[in-house]
């Protein structure tokens, strides 16, 4: 397979930096061809602008999916967010590295989607979900907290889990036509010791190294 991982995290030697590093030693030792894009080190920008785009249809006004359109028609995406569609449209599948922050992605990555799932690239034109671009590939969340386990669960403080990720899993990776594997979830590494987070570090491995057999989760809508 084609692997995209992209990573979010400020600091690259953080637990994120290690279960990134995890990732690309697996998967690129069972042979995948493995992509990265690590958004902090890239300094890439999460804003979503005119500066998307080389040319514009209407300078006057600017209406974010009518340029995405027309920069899909015309071949003139900005060179450094035209990498990174490629990068997206190019993987069978998409792993989101990040530590959750205020229960969604950190700005810098919702903001690579918010430019990189263009319109006419990712979308478009009735074609979403079922018929979405994306189809036959997969993408999966894998992501740490600083809350317990037992806290994201229905009834426990913080909630389900799979209701905090719905908006991801449904809004971004299903709108687009992609599968969903199951997610990731390092619960509070900080909050244990080094053996235990070593242990995890090992079951993401393990998990890793027979991916590509793994059947999607059901996501479920909103209610
Ligand atoms: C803006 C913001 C919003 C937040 N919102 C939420 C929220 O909504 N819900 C929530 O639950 N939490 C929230 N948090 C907390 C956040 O999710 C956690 O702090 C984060 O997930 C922890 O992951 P980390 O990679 O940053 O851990 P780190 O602190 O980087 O790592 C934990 C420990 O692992 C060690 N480590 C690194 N590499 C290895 C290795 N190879 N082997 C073993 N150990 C290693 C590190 O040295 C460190 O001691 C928020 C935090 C911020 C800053």
């Amino acid at each position: 397979m084609d692997v995209l991982i992209v990573l979010s995290h400020p600091e690259r030697k953080s637990f994120n930096g290690a279960l990134f590093d995890t990732a690309v030693e697996t998967l690129t030792a069972a042979g995948h061809a493995v992509i990265t894009s690590d958004l902090y080190r890239l300094d890439f920008d999460p804003v979503s602008s005119r500066a998307n785009f080389k040319q514009q249809k209407n300078p006057d006004y600017f209406k974010p999916q009518l340029e995405e359109m027309h920069a899909a028609e015309t071949g003139s995406f900005a060179s450094e967010l035209e990498a990174e569609i490629r990068k997206l449209e190019a993987a069978d599948l998409v792993v989101f590295q990040f530590p959750l922050w205020w229960f969604g992605l950190p700005a810098i990555l919702k903001g690579w989607v918010d430019r990189v799932f263009a319109m006419g690239r990712a979308y478009g034109s009735g074609r979403i979900y079922e018929r979405g671009f994306f189809r036959g590939k997969r993408a999966l969340l894998s992501l740490t907290t600083g809350g317990f386990q037992s806290s994201y669960v229905v009834g426990g403080e913080e909630g389900d889990i799979r209701g905090i990720l719905r908006p991801i899993h449904r809004g971004i990776f299903q709108f687009t036509g992609f599968d969903v594997l199951a997610p990731n979830i390092v619960y509070g590494p900080v909050r244990v010791e080094e053996p235990q987070r070593r242990q995890w570090l090992n079951q993401w491995a393990q998990r890793l190294r027979s991916i590509e057999s793994e059947l999607p989760i059901e996501v479920g809508q909103y209610a």
